[in-house]
């Protein structure tokens, strides 16, 4: 930005993200973890809510290791911690990924032998070791434990991800009797087979880490976690204008909401381009303290309408809430929570 440009007025949408729920949420989730460290996944830019909201929180609860996917995601993670508290779970596919990971000091989770060949050739060092328990995404298999690649590799965390841990199912356990099967094989440091879900199955799964993602921004992975988990994020905007509907018109694209009587509606500044997706129209609400304010037609880019028949005083200016319950937004829009979270525009996270 120029020196000389003026300040922008504030915006009129925002996510709101309660911090102090992530920090209670990482505690609950620790808990759950019983004598394992609970970590945190704060990749896609911390679940779409926004590293510098949550990196604090976490910190200041106690998380101490963290993990992105990208390399790309690094920097940004580097601004609240040091290298060694972070990991990145795609690994180095380059040289340049490799490099990259001993300059920051970041562990990079090797995910096949490419990788660890990769690894060990350019000069080795701290890294965490992926293994594949049935997931059939990222990992080595079992068989491939005895590569000679393996020799000296300075494993901190052996892992492995679980495939069904939000579901009741026999996979669950027997990926962890694979992971038990291959712990005496690799010398390591610490493991960690857990995520949000994995955390509710029991102290079997835990091992010396878990490592949640959802269940810290507000998502329940299991029936277990709901009275324990903490909303944390709400959609929030402004409205830019009011109007009475007359009777028999229609609202929006498509005209697919028509007007019964006189109505009063307000047109809020958030549509799809911000996350707020076209698959609300005629399904969501927003909320003005206790009133509910159902959505008007189909979603548009940037706005959505409401039928404020509940809060007939609100004015152009004046801010309201979408409901956003992760489990019954859910299931209301068929939308997986993880995509709830990590959908959010730019404009809304701002
Ligand atoms: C994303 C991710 C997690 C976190 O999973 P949640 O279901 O969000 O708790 C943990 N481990 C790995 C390898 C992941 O990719």
């Amino acid at each position: 930005m120029k020196f000389s440009d003026p300040a922008l007025p504030p915006p009129a949408l925002r996510l709101r993200v309660d911090s102090a729920a992530i920090g209670e949420n990482w505690r609950t989730l620790n808990r759950m973890s019983g004598k394992a460290d609970a970590g945190a996944a704060v990749k896609a830019d911390a679940y779409g809510l926004g590293l510098d909201r949550a990196m604090p929180a976490l910190l200041e609860a106690g998380c101490r290791n963290f993990f992105v996917a990208h390399w790309c995601e690094v920097p940004a993670v580097l601004q609240h911690v040091t290298g060694t508290s972070v990991a990145v779970l795609h690994g180095p596919t380059s040289e340049a990924d490799c490099a990259y990971a001993r300059a920051v000091g970041v562990r990079p989770v090797l995910n096949s032998l490419a990788q660890v060949n990769a690894w060990q050739s350019t000069g080795g060092g701290p890294c965490d070791l992926m293994i594949d328990t049935g997931m059939n995404r990222l990992g080595l298999r079992a068989e491939e434990l005895g590569d000679p690649a393996l020799e000296g590799l300075d494993v901190e965390v052996l892992m492995s991800h679980l495939a069904c841990a939000d579901e009741d199912g026999p996979q669950s356990s027997q990926q962890l009797s694979r992971f038990r099967d291959v712990l005496g094989k690799v010398p390591h440091r610490r493991a960690s087979l857990a995520n949000s879900a994995g955390t509710a199955l029991g102290a079997d799964y835990a091992f010396d880490m878990t490592r949640p993602g959802l269940g810290l921004y507000g998502g329940v992975a299991r029936p277990e976690q709901a009275e324990h988990i903490k909303q944390v994020v709400t959609p929030q905007a402004a409205i830019i204008q009011t109007r009475t509907v007359p009777a028999g018109e229609t609202v929006g694209y498509g005209a697919t909401y028509r007007a019964e009587r006189d109505l009063p509606v307000a047109i809020l500044s958030i549509g799809y381009a911000d996350g707020y997706l076209r698959c609300w129209s005629g399904k969501g609400a927003f909320r003005y303290g206790e009133a509910v304010l159902p959505v008007l037609g189909r979603v548009s880019m940037d706005m959505t309408a409401i039928d404020i028949s509940a809060a007939p005083q609100l004015a152009e200016g004046d801010w309201v809430d979408a409901e956003y319950d992760l489990v019954e937004a859910s299931a209301r829009t068929g939308l997986t929570q993880y995509e709830l979270l990590t959908l959010s525009g730019p404009r809304l996270r701002g």
